[in-house]
């Protein structure tokens, strides 16, 4: 690890760095209106019950509703298959 990495963790178990803020789909959608890419995102994270539960990303990367519009576009969908959303199981 290099040295500032190193430093940047030593401080923020110190306490001196807060811990980032994480801002969810609909956030980053708001903060850039007119992105696409973030408003499909933002609706995605929507359809899928917001952060109902913690499982809402691989609830979207596996979505089985492959006749909706969006399906093709959604986010964290790289190199999964159709057959991949089907064969999915919640836990
Ligand atoms: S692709 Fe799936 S998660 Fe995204 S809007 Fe369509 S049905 Fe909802």
């Amino acid at each position: 690890m290099n040295n500032a990495l190193q430093e940047y963790h030593k401080k923020r178990k110190a306490g001196e760095i807060p811990p980032p803020i994480r801002r969810n789909p609909t956030q980053r959608s708001q903060d850039n209106p007119s992105s696409l890419r973030k408003a499909i995102n933002a609706l995605c994270y929507e359809c899928v019950g917001s952060n109902s539960d913690s499982n809402w990303m691989a609830r979207i990367k596996f979505c089985q509703i492959l006749n909706c519009s969006l399906h093709k576009v959604r986010p964290y969908s790289k190199g999964i298959t159709n057959k991949e959303c089907l064969a999915y199981k919640e836990v």
